[in-house]
């Protein structure tokens, strides 16, 4: 079955706003299984839609419209796609009650115009729009559907997941299933080359590398005619994936490594502190992130100053004279400091040149320490942001993602590299 979508609207076309409606539907598409074909924008002109339309109907399945079922003039979807599909315009009770209800819960005056919003084309499927004045709908036509959705994203969204995505599903023979396996501290290529075969001929189902800011995510998307089914045939690939990346996938199907580190604090009961130099809070940011957090984190300090270190976290003076603000011995310092000062379980520490400037040639930009203090061991890491497409943002967001993975791998007793 072939969907394609069409968004209405000249602000759309001028690049006045971004088309998030066509994602939205595009992911949802896949989601169900339906392939899309083509992605149409066309102004609020109605014979440049009824031709689109047109074209649509010949090649397409389902036709999904968003936007102009408004009240105005220039609000054309709705009478263009009647006349297109043959279909009077008639009063539609429901509709009619909802667009009363509607302006009478707003305080606002019911005009001629708002009442063309009670105007359905004959015959169609009509779906209640709870967060807005325009109802949705479909029309079955000689084999093929036409969805219209009204344009404002915070409507047209839970109106396709509510009502258009389950009236779609009952026509998809399929379903997709998609999971994530989340990888750290191990280089794109590297990954490509230990799984190039699943990589590179899975079908069904595939096996999709997306890297982010640092983190490399393996998508695994099957398609079968239940969920169940398309859920089973996910694990072996997952296992294929865990087994021969081991200790550097750090979860199947989480959101991020807050969210494991959060999770294996509170399954072994056990509280973490954080102080950071060039990250400027933003690993506690990072864990706070996490509802539930509170449970195993009660203190993050920002010691941005040399002043700061010494006073908070108890950093000798000696070993910023001596090694500087960012090395290893401050590092350490710094975690074995927020660890006793706090009385948690795991200190952890950050310090580093964060850029752009800042570098020395001994100490260059990106160069970061990583220090972690639990009760029988301290550590450190020593690690180089230098990618050509670095910048201050990314060198500390990675600097984070570092400090929460030593963490992970010191809660799961795994090799600390
Ligand atoms: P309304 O009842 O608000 O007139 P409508 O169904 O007629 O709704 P439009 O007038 O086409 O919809 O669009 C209303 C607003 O919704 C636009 O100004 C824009 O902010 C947003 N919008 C419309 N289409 C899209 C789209 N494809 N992607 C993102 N936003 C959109």
């Amino acid at each position: 079955m072939k969907a394609e979508i069409i968004n209405v609207g000249t602000e759309l076309l001028l690049g006045n706003i971004v088309n998030t409606n066509a994602q939205h539907i595009a992911l949802g598409l896949k989601d169900l299984g339906i392939d899309c074909y083509y992605q149409t924008v066309v102004g609020d002109n109605g014979p440049r839609l009824k031709e689109i339309l047109a074209l649509a109907l010949s090649r397409s399945d389902i036709v999904i419209l968003t936007g102009g079922l408004g009240p105005t003039y220039d609000d054309m979807t709705k009478q263009t796609v009647a006349e297109a599909l043959n279909r009077k315009l008639v009063i539609d009770e429901q509709s009619m009650n909802h667009v009363r209800e509607y302006y009478g819960r707003a305080g606002k005056e019911i005009t001629e115009n708002s009442l063309h919003q009670a105007q359905m084309p004959e015959g169609a499927v009509v779906f209640e729009n709870e967060w807005g004045s325009a109802n949705a709908l479909a029309i079955e036509n000689e084999g093929k559907t036409v969805i219209l959705l009204p344009g404002p994203p915070r409507e047209m969204c839970p109106l396709f997941d509510n009502y258009v995505s389950p009236y779609l599903q009952k026509k998809s023979n399929s379903v997709i299933v998609k999971r994530s396996v989340r990888i750290f501290g191990i280089w794109e290529a590297t990954v490509d080359d230990k799984l190039s075969d699943l990589l590179q001929n899975s079908k069904n189902p595939t096996v999709a590398p997306y890297v982010k800011e640092g983190e490399m995510q393996l998508q695994v998307t099957a398609k079968a005619p239940t969920k169940e089914e398309a859920f089973k045939m996910t694990e072996e690939p997952i296992k294929i994936i865990s087994r021969t990346l081991s200790n550097y996938v750090y979860g199947v199907d989480v959101d991020s490594l807050e969210e494991t580190v959060v999770k294996l604090l509170k399954e072994k009961h056990m509280t973490l502190a954080t102080a950071e130099s060039c990250t400027g809070g933003l690993l506690a940011k990072r864990i706070t992130d996490i509802a539930g957090a509170s449970d195993v984190f009660e203190y993050g300090f920002i010691t941005y100053a040399n002043k700061a270190k010494i006073r908070e976290l108890g950093v000798k003076p000696e070993t910023l004279e001596e090694y500087g603000a960012v090395s290893a011995q401050t590092a350490i310092e710094m975690a074995d400091g927020v660890r006793n000062v706090t009385g948690a379980d795991i200190g952890v520490s950050i310090t580093g040149i964060a850029g752009p400037g800042g570098g020395t040639e001994e100490k260059p930009v990106g160069l970061v320490f990583i220090g972690l203090s639990t009760k029988n061991f301290s550590h450190t890491k020593e690690i180089h942001i230098y990618r050509s497409t670095a910048d201050r943002s990314f060198r500390r967001t990675l600097a984070a993602s570092n400090a929460l993975d030593l963490v992970r791998r010191a809660l799961c007793d795994m090799p600390i590299t």
